[in-house]
């Protein structure tokens, strides 16, 4: 039986402080802002069913670059 392709998914967190991230999307920090509870997109990104790399968005940036990862689950 073929070992099973993993793929590409995105998880939605919340931005802790501290949190050093780059945008994929618009290339600005994903920043920790206090009390305005910010949400992040964390997308672990699988090339030919190999985990290659961790990409960060802004939730709406997400949204905006059309799910390049799928949608976002838990
Ligand atoms: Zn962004």
């Amino acid at each position: 039986m073929a070992k099973e392709q993993q793929a590409s998914r995105a998880v939605l967190r919340s931005v802790d402080p501290g949190n050093s991230a780059m945008c994929a999307h618009c290339g600005a920090p994903v920043k920790f802002v206090a009390r305005a509870q910010k949400k992040q997109v964390i997308a672990n990104v699988y090339v030919k069913g190999s985990w290659d790399r961790v990409e960060h968005f802004h939730d709406d940036c997400y949204e905006e670059a059309n799910e390049p990862f799928g949608p976002i689950g838990e």
